[in-house]
């Protein structure tokens, strides 16, 4: 290229970039940034998106029943109700809810898979009072059968429960690998996806400190990660972002959060997460060991 072309080149380079900057003011810098915790559902759905807002919050996550099982509370179809003109007036995103920590869909004994298929149906029954948002799960632990027996009993669970008519998005997590977990691997989350035959109704929630613990280093090589992502899985699958520090080291298999900042990921590679173009626009929530004020600086500072 000669020296006119290559000046052309860089004009249109530096014409392009300006563009991309002047957008960002445009918008408000961070104002895209779609961020929120994880909040307690015991007051129910309007007084959870009220205290979201107080944070600045803009999504939030909630147990969809008591975290170490048993039986759901009838929703407030009134409450949710609010709760959803709430949100649409605010410009809430989606929201992600969790399941509870007990749901085995891989378990050994065949009584608890029953009752993890069960709990999974009346959480996307109950998730349709608050339609078109999202539902996270941990794949489970397949204690001792195997990755692969594991994988093909999360894929008969899911094909027994998902509808072609909900609205709900059913989302895998990425697994720290602590113990028999599966999905410990961007591969495992794959084969599950794969057996899946409503394959719409799913995507992926990456959690940075699993990934992490499962041995993807966010914190020297982000890029690759999420090349290898996009490479194995694809990133038009990847919906949700749970964002947490980790107490241990990458590959450490262990899956204990620290607040963003405090952690052996560090507060700089989070920001960059927060920042990434790929992961841009998607909600992003904060299960750290935090109160309420505790959140809310974590957001403020994920903000600024
Ligand atoms: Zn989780
Ligand atoms: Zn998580």
């Amino acid at each position: 290229m000669g020296r006119r072309g290559r000046c052309g080149w860089r004009l249109i380079c530096f014409a392009v970039e300006y563009i991309e900057v002047a957008e960002d003011l445009l918008l408000g810098g961070n104002i895209m940034l779609h961020i929120g915790c994880h909040l307690s559902s015991s007051r129910g759905y309007l007084a959870m998106g009220r205290e979201a807002l107080s944070m600045q919050a803009d999504t939030f996550a909630f147990f969809t029943r008591n975290p170490r099982g048993g039986r759901a509370k009838e929703i407030d179809a009134a409450d949710a109700a609010a709760f959803c003109d709430f949100a649409a007036e605010h410009g809430f995103v989606k929201l992600v809810a969790h399941a509870p920590y007990t749901m085995n869909p891989c378990a050994a004994k065949e009584n608890l898979r029953v009752f993890a298929r069960e709990m999974m149906a009346d959480d996307l029954r109950r998730m349709e009072y608050t339609p078109d948002n999202y539902y996270n799960f941990h794949p489970g632990s397949h204690v001792g059968q195997g990755a692969a027996a594991g994988i093909a009993l999360i894929t008969e669970q899911l094909n027994a429960v998902l509808r072609p008519e909900q609205s709900t998005i059913v989302l895998l997590e990425t697994m720290a690998g602590k113990g028999t977990e599966v999905g410990r691997s961007f591969a495992e989350l794959r084969a599950i996806l794969d057996g899946v035959e409503l394959g719409e109704k799913m995507g992926v929630c990456f959690d940075t400190c699993h990934v992490w613990d499962a041995g993807y280093d966010i914190v020297n090589d982000l890029d690759g990660v999420l090349a290898e992502f996009d490479h194995v899985i694809g990133l038009e699958r990847l919906k949700a972002v749970h964002l947490n520090d980790s107490l241990n080291g990458c590959g450490s298999h262990k899956d204990r959060h620290a607040r963003i900042g405090e952690g052996e990921i560090g507060l700089t590679a989070l920001q960059r997460v927060v920042n990434h173009p790929a992961l841009r626009g998607l909600p992003f929530i904060l299960e750290t060991p935090n109160d309420h004020d505790g959140y809310a600086r974590e957001i403020q500072l994920l903000r600024s």
